[in-house]
């Protein structure tokens, strides 16, 4: 199973928090910019042929910003040049704020089955003051435009003056509106951004009050009848994100665009983050790759272990035997009985007790060091 993930950088505008490669003064690029990605995809087809792909992840940046043929175009492309099945997961990232009954009928007929919508919160306030352009109003109207679809929400915790009841009534919207997933992720205020001020100025929920809030999160959520898949992410039953699952299985994954990366035969590649750079590179007949990285077995184990803690399912050893050749409960011998307190195993699994999921990394970084 293998997954292509296509970025498409542009956005109505910055939001405070983003860091990401999003290009909001930039959106006129558009048209040039999907020509070079189905460029880039046709430098790729040849290396690519013999691999079957099994999920597409249309990401940003803001997809439904720009004009809806363009992403009909890029399935299409992608279908073109590459193997995807035929039941194929297709998802698109929306933004409450740039959607309309059009462009999801045309993201529909082109074979897009899975949205994930960027709610974020259902208090315009606090949208407000992360930067978003919409608010729940909006929200409601796209969630009205998905009815009897496959949706995902985003929900975000830890934002100012969040309170448990803001995360609560954050997901009973996005339930009640038909979300079959619901993805809730800590604000991570990265440096440069605006909000980083307010994490400066000690503005923000502390990393325990976070803890609080995901844990009032994770019991509405259960209650709701979300089961936790992995430490951010929350589904009906059956409604795993496939996308997402082949890359915490270290699957193999093909990037497109500006800053997307890829790994294939344990070679990660990481294209640019400059948009002009990108094109520069495409126009000229070269990949637009900055960085190129063989992972080896150390790195291929530490990769393993690391995405394999996130989930609730854990670690497969028998997989890991399978995949290395050697013994995890021997290799991480120390490491299991230090953490003993945090892990628990169910048959060849060993995972992270559920309790102890949110603060996973401290317990992952035992293993890494072993
Ligand atoms: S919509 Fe997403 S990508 Fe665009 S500016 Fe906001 S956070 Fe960044």
């Amino acid at each position: 199973m293998a997954g292509i993930y296509v970025h498409i950088p542009f956005c109505e505008s910055k939001c405070r928090y983003c860091d990401f490669a999003s290009f909001p003064d930039k959106i006129y690029y558009a048209e040039s910019y999907m020509a070079c990605v189905y460029r880039e995809m046709a430098m790729r087809r040849e290396e690519l042929k013999d691999l079957s792909f099994d999920t597409l992840y249309i990401g940003g940046g803001t997809p439904s910003v720009i004009d809806e043929r363009y992403i009909a175009m890029l399935v299409a492309a992608v279908k073109k040049n590459f193997r995807l099945s035929a039941d194929a997961e297709i998802t698109i990232e929306i933004n409450p704020g740039t959607v309309s009954a059009g462009k999801i009928a045309v993201y529909s007929a082109c074979g897009i089955n899975r949205y994930s919508v960027g709610l974020q919160s259902a208090l315009d306030s606090q949208l407000k003051e992360l930067g978003r352009i919409h608010g729940l109003r909006q929200f409601l109207n796209c969630a009205e435009l998905l009815k009897g679809k496959n949706f995902s929400a985003d929900v975000m915790i830890g934002l100012k003056d969040q309170t448990a009841a803001d995360v609560i009534k954050t997901i009973e919207v996005a339930a009640e509106a038909g979300a079959s997933h619901i993805s809730m992720y800590a604000l991570t205020p990265e440096e440069g951004t605006p909000i980083y001020t307010d994490y400066l100025n000690g503005e923000l929920p502390d990393g325990d009050e976070v803890a609080d809030l995901y844990e009032a999160g994770v019991k509405r959520l259960e209650e709701l009848g979300f089961g936790r898949y992995e430490v951010s992410n929350f589904c009906k039953k059956g409604m795993e994100s496939r996308h997402n699952m082949n890359y915490w299985r270290r699957g193999e994954y093909m990037g497109f665009g500006v800053s997307a990366s890829s790994c294939i035969n344990n070679v990660r590649l990481t294209n640019t983050f400059d948009l002009d750079e990108y094109f520069k590179c495409i126009l000229s007949g070269h990949l637009a790759v900055i960085d190129r990285e063989e992972v080896d077995e150390a790195g291929r184990k530490e990769e393993f272990i690391m995405l394999a803690l996130r989930t609730s399912r854990g670690l497969d050893t028998a997989e890991y035997r399978e995949l290395f050749g050697s013994d995890f409960l021997k290799e991480q011998a120390a490491a299991i009985e230090k953490m003993s307190e945090y892990i628990e195993f169910r048959g060849n699994f060993m995972r992270i007790k559920d309790k102890y999921l949110f603060v996973q990394n401290s317990i992952i970084t035992e293993f890494l060091q072993s």
